[in-house]
């Protein structure tokens, strides 16, 4: 499955661990195909296949943007310790999940597979900006250990939000996008929400009011649960949000207005002049 053309931030992740779970846990592995070893920072195809032919993967989890699915615990006959538990994934810029039925071409650009019964779940990334870990612990990784609060489950209110975002001096937008603050939001959604508070993406989080937090918090939990609800199809979305609208001569659904574009942190921002203040 293919989540549009996003750059998977926290409600495509979300998709992709349903589609997991739904095609992977509780199943047997069968095999493991490595079609690019770099996708693998730690392991060979080899090792691989040693440690999982024959588990299967018993639960999933997200962690800002990146999907974490558990294995069954098994002893590792060699070092007598317990083998890596856990597989964690992040998807760069192009990665997505497919999954083929067993006797079909596996997709262009699948980096890697794991085989079961009734077909393969490959990981597709056309850029190669993803890779996949395996740990025995997720504090073994310091990528995940950085990560700041969940922005669905662990930031309960507009207080809290404003006391994790103003331990940042930079403008709203790129301060919504700081992983160790809030693990999950990227580009697109950090415009999307600051567009649903009409809020300017240049706004120091220092200079924002009690009122302006509690529409930038509620927009934020709105727009992310609305876009996993859609499973992400980006065609989906309401017309009223700013991501249909993105690109050449867009309009503001709000007022009608074309649509501005800023640099902001090496990206491109969206934003609405008339209504974002
Ligand atoms: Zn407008």
């Amino acid at each position: 499955m293919h989540c549009g053309s996003l750059m998977p931030e926290l409600p495509e992740v979300e998709t992709y661990r349903c589609y997991f779970r739904r095609l992977a846990v509780g199943k047997p592995i069968r095999g493991v195909i490595v079609s690019d070893r770099r996708i693998f920072p730690d392991w060979s195809g080899g090792q691989l296949r040693h440690r999982l032919v024959g588990r299967t993967f018993t639960r999933t989890e997200r962690r800002g943007k990146y999907l974490i699915a558990y294995l069954d615990a098994r002893r590792d006959a060699a070092s007598g310790t317990k083998a890596g538990a856990c597989m964690v994934i992040h998807f760069g810029m192009t990665g997505s999940l497919q999954f083929s039925r067993s006797g079909l071409r596996q997709p262009p650009y699948s980096r890697a597979a794991f085989r079961f019964d009734h077909g393969a779940l490959h990981f597709v990334d056309s850029r190669r900006f993803g890779g996949i870990w395996w740990v025995a612990d997720l504090t073994e990784l310091d990528r995940i250990r950085i990560l700041g609060a969940d922005p669905l489950s662990e930031i309960n209110g507009p207080d809290a939000m404003s006391e994790i975002v103003r331990r940042s001096s930079q403008p709203i937008k790129q301060a919504l996008m700081n992983q160790r603050l809030i693990a999950g939001i990227g580009n697109l959604y950090a415009d999307e929400i600051l567009f649903q508070s009409r809020i300017h993406p240049r706004r120091r989080p220092a200079s924002l009011k009690r009122v302006e937090w509690e529409r930038i918090f509620h927009s934020m939990k709105e727009v992310l649960r609305e876009a996993i609800r859609l499973c992400s199809q980006m065609e989906r979305y309401p017309d009223s949000y700013l991501l249909p609208h993105r690109g050449r001569d867009g309009q503001c659904p709000r007022c009608g207005a074309v649509l501005k574009t800023l640099r902001q942190g090496q990206r491109t921002t969206y934003y609405c002049r008339t209504c974002q203040k």
